[in-house]
């Protein structure tokens, strides 16, 4: 029988596990567990954590979902997984169709892989595949904000801007153009998040201006920067973005690996901008947080764009062996089947305001310089002097403590550096988000005593 210790000496002798200095589980334990069932996981020892965190912002409706189980369940039986080239599945197939119907006016065709930082890499290839089609040869370059992520990989990671994964790898890294970005907790104090914003985006226009005959795209995250410290900025910003790069044809990449499937409070951030890009990279809540899968949009100009003789060569060869895997797609169908059978995008706006009313103490505590919310996601910002908002120097790891007495109270909060927020699965109760802040707020107390 496994017990937490047995287990983590195991994990420990052979395993590395991600983003983490394995040298800190000399003195922190890893937790092992054993199951999952709704918003609770739990350990080999029958310790209970509330995910609060969606394990890793991918779980929407709880682990164990009955729908998602028996869906899956069924297609075990039927199909686990086949070679997407010259080959397809009915599950591939209604997805697509789904995300065609679901996401916003154009992106009618789909292209998948299987993680998030694979999509980024997908749109990036194809929006550079596909001037190069038109003869468009000197587009080579892309334009990202600062604070962004887009993931791991080195193309995604050279489109990123967070310091911390990135600078090692820097001399790996394609050059981008890097704008500084709309981030709202800059703003002056009475200033809107709107006008920030606007204010923010002529940067971008000058960016777009001065270096559109090579730029391929800009890619951003829609609202909210997520890795980059949930920093977030107003939905004008994309308006103007879209604008813009229509007149200096330029691509859209909207990166909604974090902030799609309800998590801004639409069930796209793009919608709350009206827009439309002309790449949506998909992934994390797509599966329901049962399986990798990620899914590209685009617009028919692009999918075009290829079509053509082989002779041509002008196919877009890019592949991964897991593409398109069966299980991962009939999750996914499930998943959405719950948005649209449950009303989820309604439920969640006053699900979004009790975690707000939840939050509300932590406006005036005196090392949290803003408490920041977009819809399902909300976070709160640990400074040392709230006046004048210095930061703890992260050496510190302020926010680690506030993850280890979490733990400890039995909640699952993994705070990005200093900014601690709740991102839970949306079947989250009043009570359960209760519960996250007053752990939360215990564990602020606790990491800011000294
Ligand atoms: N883009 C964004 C906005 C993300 O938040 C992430 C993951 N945190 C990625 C891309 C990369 O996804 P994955 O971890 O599945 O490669």
């Amino acid at each position: 029988m496994s017990s937490n210790q047995s287990l983590s000496n195991l994990d420990l002798s052979v395993l590395w596990h991600p983003c983490t200095q394995m040298k800190d589980h000399e003195t922190f334990p890893i937790i092992p567990i054993k199951k999952g069932q709704g918003i609770w996981l739990e350990d080999f020892d029958g310790n209970r954590y509330l995910d609060a965190i969606s394990s890793w912002w991918v779980n929407l409706f709880g682990h164990a979902n009955p729908a998602i189980n028996a869906a899956l369940k069924d297609q075990l039986d039927t199909l686990e997984h086949v070679i997407f080239a010259g080959f397809t599945h009915e599950s591939a197939v209604k997805l697509a169709e789904k995300l065609v119907e679901i996401t916003p006016e154009g992106l009618n065709r789909c292209f998948y892989a299987d993680n998030g930082s694979s999509a980024v890499e997908v749109a990036l290839k194809m929006s550079f595949h596909y001037w190069r089609n038109l003869g468009q040869i000197q587009k080579t370059q892309f334009i990202t904000l600062e604070n962004s992520y887009h993931g791991e990989t080195l193309g995604a990671l050279a489109v990123g801007n967070v310091s911390l994964y990135k600078e090692t790898y820097a001399p790996l890294l394609m050059d981008v153009i890097t704008v500084p970005g709309p981030d709202c907790y800059h703003r002056e104090s009475g200033e809107s998040w709107s006008d920030y914003s606007t204010r923010r985006f002529t940067l971008m226009e000058q960016a777009l201006q001065q270096h559109s005959d090579t730029v391929c795209a800009v890619i951003i995250e829609p609202l909210v920067q997520c890795a980059g410290n949930m920093r977030m900025y107003d939905p004008v910003y994309l308006k103007l973005l879209r604008a813009a790069c229509d007149k200096y044809h330029v691509h859209l990449i909207a990166d909604e690996i974090a902030v799609g499937f309800g998590r801004t409070g639409t069930l796209f951030a793009c919608e709350q901008g009206a827009i439309s890009p002309d790449f949506m990279c998909l992934s994390k809540g797509l599966t329901g947080g049962y399986l990798p899968l990620s899914a590209v949009m685009t617009t028919d100009q692009i999918y075009q764009a290829f079509y053509a003789d082989y002779q041509s060569m002008s196919a877009f060869l890019h592949s991964h062996s897991y593409t398109g895997n069966a299980l991962a797609c009939r999750a996914a169908l499930a998943t959405i089947d719950i948005f649209q059978q449950h009303n989820i995008i309604r439920k969640n706006k006053s699900l979004a305001d009790s975690m707000a009313k939840a939050a509300i103490r932590f406006h005036d505590h005196p090392n949290v310089s803003e408490v920041r919310q977009t819809g399902m996601i909300l976070a709160i910002e640990l400074v040392k002097n709230k006046r004048t908002r210095e930061p703890y120097p992260w050496q510190e790891r302020r926010g680690l403590k506030v993850y280890q007495y979490a733990l400890s109270k039995g909640v699952l909060l993994r705070p990005l550096g200093n900014v601690i927020y709740f991102m839970p699965p949306y079947i989250v109760t009043e009570e359960e988000l209760l519960l996250i802040a007053e752990v939360a707020w215990q564990g602020i107390q606790h990491a800011v005593k000294d």
